[in-house]
């Protein structure tokens, strides 16, 4: 029996993978790591030789066994009982107690600590472009194991970890995934200040029904509601609780929650212990600082993303010198493709110190400059740091680009004059203009306030 499923075992995997539609990033994850082990009282042991943390024979085992059952019996008219997936250490384990003559192998199929219990959706961060390495496995596995099966298995999901480290481009990654599979899933992505926002603005128009109604609606339809940076709602009153509600509705009728922060749960002093409760039901997934090999594999791939040439060298200069943060890794990464495009040159070992010397700077603290404020402003509103200089006029411009107005305004010292040449060589009355109109803004709505404190925080988080 083993024989004749060992020798058609390829052609069960991939009838398994067209018949089931299974992507290939959920085949290379999940399907293709399995081995055959043993046949034992009908029941089928399967090795699981892909990397491995506490969840993944669990969840293969859940979400695949019975897939696989059926297709082997199509396939080898055969019918198992059981498929179980046992880790590599645990089948060397059976192999050698069966040596030694003793051996129930039932007793060692256990899968670990098993712990079950208006934005849009960005296509650019997807499973496909994000790299996997030590610091991210666990997190990066459980989030495709969500995207896969959304509200089935860990719900909720709840991403922790530094800023620029990858939560955000997971998140992502679930949508888009989610969305690629079954384009009709009513999918919503918030940052926590969008939801707080939302809330303040419901506050605002005191008692309305209606738009309590409508607030109501949006979020207790969706299919998947992911909130990014929790970490922001926490302390805030009213929206805490309205996200408790949210989160309850969506969680009894089987939605997929994904929530992300800085900080697992306990760890958040001033979250109310309904949460910790709510949260503990769910998945909490960690992401760590990246290694060196990650470091340096991560900014490969931005740079093959963005079709640049960079010396082995620098590559590793860069990887060596910036550790923590994965953004700035990108950050690094983008000015120096910004020089050699506007120069016409081809970035040496010299240009890069030169020109990275804000990024790698280890024992001074980052300095705020207004080239910093633009990015962080740009990349909070999703558009480019081209835009931003731009003489585009639609609102979804002007705006961030007056905020990032103020802020150069108050953060640093710069002049009206290198504030405004940086945002496409606008004259410092216009620069004075915008900053004044947030700065009345911030003082008369909440909203704003909230949304400027926000990228404050992103800016300069200490
Ligand atoms: P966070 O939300 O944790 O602050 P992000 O998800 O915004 O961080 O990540 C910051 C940047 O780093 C993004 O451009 C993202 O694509 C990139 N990044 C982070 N981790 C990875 C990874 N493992 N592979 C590829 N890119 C990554
Ligand atoms: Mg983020």
């Amino acid at each position: 029996m083993e024989e004749i499923v060992k020798n058609k075992w390829d052609e069960i995997l991939s009838y398994l993978k067209n018949e089931y539609a299974i992507t290939d990033v959920s085949y290379d994850s999940w399907i293709k790591p399995l081995e055959l082990f043993q046949i034992e009282d009908n029941k089928l042991y399967l090795t699981y030789s892909g990397d491995q943390n506490t969840m993944t024979l669990g969840y293969v085992t859940r979400k695949y066994a019975t897939p696989l059952k059926v297709t082997i019996a199509e396939i080898t008219g055969i019918q198992f009982d059981e498929i179980l997936v046992i880790s590599q250490e645990n089948a060397n384990q059976i192999n050698k107690e069966k040596n030694a003559g003793l051996i129930n192998i039932e007793e060692t199929t256990s899968y670990g600590e098993r712990k079950i219990g208006n934005s849009t959706i960005n296509p650019k961060f997807t499973f496909d472009n994000f790299v996997v390495g030590r610091n991210n496995r666990f997190a990066q596995t459980a989030a495709l194991a969500v995207a896969e099966s959304p509200g089935e298995f860990y719900n909720p999901l709840y991403i922790y970890g530094g800023p620029g480290l990858g939560k955000t481009h997971l998140m992502q990654a679930i949508g888009n995934y989610i969305e690629n599979q079954n384009p009709n899933t009513h999918i919503l992505y918030v940052t926590s200040e969008e939801f707080t926002n939302e809330v303040i603005e419901n506050m605002r128009t005191n008692n309305n029904a209606t738009a309590m109604q409508r607030f109501r609606d949006k979020y207790r339809t969706v299919d998947v509601l992911m909130v990014d940076d929790i970490q922001f709602i926490i302390g805030k009153e009213a929206t805490q609780e309205e996200f408790f509600h949210t989160f309850n509705a969506l969680h009894a009728m089987g939605k997929q929650i994904v929530i992300s922060s800085d900080k697992p749960p306990k760890d958040m002093e001033t979250l109310d212990d309904r949460f910790k409760s709510r949260f503990d039901m769910g998945l909490m997934a960690d992401i760590g600082y990246p290694d060196y090999e990650t470091r340096m594999a991560i900014l490969s791939k931005k740079i093959e993303e963005k079709n640049f040439n960079l010396d082995e060298s620098i590559r590793k200069y860069i990887a060596e010198n910036i550790q923590s943060n994965i953004r700035e890794i990108e950050g690094a990464l983008n000015k120096l493709i910004a020089f050699s495009r506007l120069e016409k040159i081809d970035i040496t070992m010299e240009i890069a110190e030169r020109e990275l010397q804000n990024f790698i700077s280890p024992n001074i603290s980052r300095e705020i400059t207004p080239q910093l404020i633009i990015e962080v402003v740009s990349e909070h509103f999703n558009i480019t740091v081209d835009q931003m200089a731009s003489k585009n006029r639609s609102s979804s411009v002007v705006r961030p680009r007056q905020i990032a107005m103020y802020l150069c305004n108050t953060m640093t010292d710069s002049s009206l004059q290198a504030i405004g040449l940086l945002l496409g060589g606008r004259d410092h009355s216009t620069i004075i203009h915008g900053a004044n109109k947030i700065e009345e803004e911030i003082d008369k709505d909440e909203n704003t306030k909230n949304l400027v404190e926000t990228i404050k925080k992103k800016i300069n988080p200490n």
